[in-house]
């Protein structure tokens, strides 16, 4: 049984009391916003699916007042200084409701008028609608595009809700040429799935042919709800086999109960992060988000809303 139903989501209004919300992922800490709760691109993946959304990937609501609420937060966080906003951490902001309900442009006009630096995760092609909108605001946003894969056959099934690559890769390539700063993020990049080096490799020079200089990546992390998507993604691509290896890179047994995220052992994960880095340095590009970060944060370092 896979992990949403075959009919396209129920897409509904909802209204929302706050949208800036602080966020900490490793070493990065900042403020995000979420304009949608739910998600149409429907990753077997997905770390924001939890047993508090268990319509996560068939009922997406759109938060319909949040330009007017993400304006009163920034009222009241006048005269403090604020670091880049991420847009979104667990949803796509450029998801099909988006097209429906333009909360997320509304919510970008809104930062704009603030002055305040941020940047977008997003496997959507939608965000071409605004390309205007990033092109006049360059130096003080980027985007982040995620993706497992650049193989349309895996994609197809661990990504199934999210455009083509190729279309993906049209959109990307109209960024790049309107010098918005942009990086490919392979998030996750999953054993036995999309982790050989033929994979990556041919990954990175997609970037590379792109002229996408920052990239990024991160090793599947497992907590219970994902690992059963997980166990029906290897049944479809028929390697159950390869559950005895998730056991040993993981360091669990099944039953698997956490309700944290697992990481993969430092064996495993050197092994496969070191391959990235290796073809990311022999191109010239960089690994990682930071830099970016940095330079839009420090045009704005001594600034306070
Ligand atoms: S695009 Fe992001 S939030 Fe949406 S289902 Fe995929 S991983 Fe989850």
């Amino acid at each position: 049984m896979l992990w949403y139903s075959n009919k396209a989501p129920i897409i509904e209004r909802k209204y929302s009391k706050s949208i800036l919300r602080y966020f900490k992922v490793g070493p990065h800490i900042g403020l995000t916003i979420n304009p949608y709760q739910g998600c149409h691109h429907r990753c077997g993946y997905c770390y924001a699916t939890y047993k508090w959304a268990p319509d996560f990937y068939d009922k997406v609501y759109g938060k319909i007042n949040a330009p007017e609420i993400l304006e009163s937060e920034l009222n009241k966080l006048k005269n403090t200084p604020i670091l880049p906003v991420m847009i979104s951490s667990a949803t796509d902001a450029y998801q099909y409701a988006e097209a429906k309900f333009g909360i997320t442009k509304r919510c970008i006009e809104v930062l704009q008028q603030y002055q305040i630096p941020f940047y977008v995760f997003t496997k959507s092609s939608l965000i071409e609608r605004d390309l205007d909108l990033f092109r006049n605001y360059k130096n003080k946003c980027f985007i982040v595009w995620s993706g497992a894969t650049n193989d349309e056959k895996i994609k197809r099934i661990i990504e199934p809700g999210t455009p083509p690559i190729a279309r993906i890769f049209d959109t990307i390539k109209k960024f790049v040429d309107s010098g918005i700063k942009c990086c490919i993020n392979m998030d996750p990049i999953i054993p036995f799935i999309t982790d050989t080096e033929e994979h990556i490799e041919s990954l990175v020079n997609k970037c590379q042919q792109l002229q996408v200089e920052h990239i990024s990546g991160s090793i599947l992390r497992l907590r219970y709800d994902i690992w059963n998507r997980i166990k029906e993604i290897l049944e479809i691509f028929g390697i159950l086999w390869t559950v005895k290896e998730y056991e040993r890179i993981y360091g669990f047994q099944e039953p698997f109960l956490h309700e944290k995220n697992l990481s993969a052992n430092k064996a495993y994960t050197d092994k496969v992060v070191n391959n990235l880095k290796d073809q990311i340095s022999k191109r010239n590009l960089v690994f990682g988000i930071d830099e970016i970060i940095d330079q839009i944060s420090h045009l704005t370092q001594d600034y306070t809303i």
